[in-house]
Formats: C-alpha cells, structure tokens, sequence
C-alpha cells in the first residue's frame, strides 16, 4: 500500500491506494497551520493509525501546497508553520521511515502522467487553474522539479504585455505582492478581476459563467478575455516545454467552453510550423494532488 498526504490550508487529506494506485481508504482533518510540532505529530497520528490496519511497510508521500526544495525545505503562506523547516526529513524521522514531500501543482502533473490524461505521452505539462494558477512538467512520467522545486511557478511571471495592450487591460494586484502577475489574469480570482473590470461589479467566476452561458454581453467579453489570457499562457508553456499533451487541472478545468476554444486559440499564437498539443481535462479531479503525493512517496 502506498499513503498520500495532501497539506492545504484548512485540510489535511490523508489517503491510502493499492499497488496501482487506486483509492482505498480517504481521511482528513484539519490542519494545523501555528505548531510545526503540532503539524509533525498530526500526520505521525495519521500514519500510525493507518499502518494498524495495512501494516508498517507502506510508503509515505506527502503534497504541499508551497515550497519544496530538494532537501525538503518547505515555504507556505497557507500553512506558515512549515516555513524553513525540514518537513520530509523531520517527518522521516518521526515515523522512523523515508517520506518523500513534493509541491502539490507538481504532485498533480505527476498523478495525470501516471495513469491520467497523459498517460502514454512521453512530455507532459500539467496546468492548474483553480485559486492559482501554476505548472508541473513530467517527462515519462518523472516530474521535473528544478533546483529549488519552483520550475512551473509561472502564475508570478508578469502577463504578455500583448495581451494587456490588445484589450487595454489594467495592471491587477497580486497576492505576493507585484502587480500584473499571470495568476491575476487564468485563475478562478482572474476571471473575478476581468468580471469586475468588464461588467462593472463583483462578479462570482461560476456567475460570471453563467451569466456568459445566458449571453450577457459584458460576461461574454470577460469570458473571451480570460480564455484569451489562458491562451498566451499556453503557447508560451508549449514554446518553453513542446509537450506532447497538456492536462489542466484545479477548479476552474470543468469549464467545458476550454476544451473547444482554446485549441484554436493557441494554435494562432503560434509560430508557423508548430502545432498545439492535444489540451485535456484532468482525469482525477480533486484526488490528483493525493495520489501525486503518493506515486512520490512509492520510489523511496
Ligand atoms: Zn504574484
């Protein structure tokens, strides 16, 4: 058996999958984001308990939502008490067994290569667009992580400057702290930014959707926008990477509208010659960054 651990936030989902990984077994609780030792002896609790049913062998992989260098070292703005400290080697330590912890987006890319929407394509570019918006590659299904474990964090590069001139776009505030961040623009809070700069109020992405769904014109121009948004974005991961498929992934990878535009969209942001990828949805949805943390955790 092989255990996932996903860190977020709020929720701490501890999951249990077969030798094909396959969910068996799911639970979770609530975070603890003050206490670094509170946080270590929740996930040892999780672990004992889980080996007193399937045995003390399985392997432990765990996701956060942050910072994960090659030693481990973690940085979270959501989970602050993980900051600077060894999670993969103190946690190693505490149950007395190798955990492996890896960045959530990348736990995602690596959970759609092995046996999701990318199965069988040698490349891959995982994209999430949900609350933020960021990357994992995985080449035959390895991901790649980079020095710092950072290769995939584009949602803080700045956005075209081509796309902000054609459609006259303001400069939106960022959660790190710049200004005209990509993450501003693709994610589920990027379409909030364009509903307010287009329709002239607070706007719900998923009301923002069904008001374009219903043909308002204002909703329509934010949509069109942020699909255009999502489209530089692409050509410069297909650019940057070549992949052979991109999955998207996160909450906003449900709007089904991505899937028939953006292949076109992206197509004519292309350089002649070079054609887009094939664009799919993600395969396990919400369970991707679990089961990336366990494949992680497997190759211990
Ligand atoms: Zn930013």
């Amino acid at each position: 058996m092989h255990y996932g651990i996903d860190v977020g936030g709020t929720k701490i989902e501890f999951a249990v999958f077969d030798r094909s990984f396959s969910r068996i077994h799911t639970h979770r609780i609530n975070t603890p984001t003050d206490s670094y030792s509170e946080f270590v002896d929740a996930n040892r609790a999780l672990i004992q308990s889980a080996d007193d049913e399937y045995g003390d062998h399985c392997t432990v992989g765990l996701g956060l939502a942050g910072i994960v260098d090659q030693n481990g070292k973690s940085f979270s703005t959501n989970v602050p008490c993980l900051n600077g400290h060894h999670v993969q080697a103190d946690l190693s330590l505490a149950i007395d067994r190798n955990v492996r912890c890896i960045n959530d987006v990348r736990a995602f890319a690596l959970s759609e290569a092995r046996g999701g929407a990318a199965e069988g394509f040698p490349t891959m570019v995982g994209v999430i667009l949900g609350t933020g918006a960021a990357s994992g590659f995985c080449r035959n299904g390895v991901p790649r992580l980079g020095a710092d474990g950072i290769a995939g964090e584009w949602g803080h590069i700045p956005i075209p400057a081509t796309v902000v001139a054609e459609h006259g776009l303001p400069l939106f505030d960022c959660t790190c702290g710049k200004q005209g961040c990509i993450e501003t623009y693709v994610s589920g809070p990027g379409l909030a930014n364009l509903a307010r700069h287009y329709m002239g109020e607070e706007v719900r992405p998923a009301d923002c959707i069904a008001r374009m769904r219903k043909g308002e014109v204002s909703a329509v121009r934010a949509f069109e926008v942020w699909v255009d948004c999502i489209a530089h974005v692409i050509s410069q991961l297909v650019l940057h990477n070549n992949p052979h498929v991109i999955v998207i992934g996160g909450g906003m990878s449900k709007v089904e509208e991505l899937y028939t535009l953006l292949p076109d969209a992206v197509d004519a942001l292309l350089l002649h010659g070079v054609s887009p990828p094939p664009i799919r949805r993600a395969v396990f949805g919400d369970d991707s960054g679990v089961r990336g943390a366990a494949i992680v955790g497997s190759v211990v």
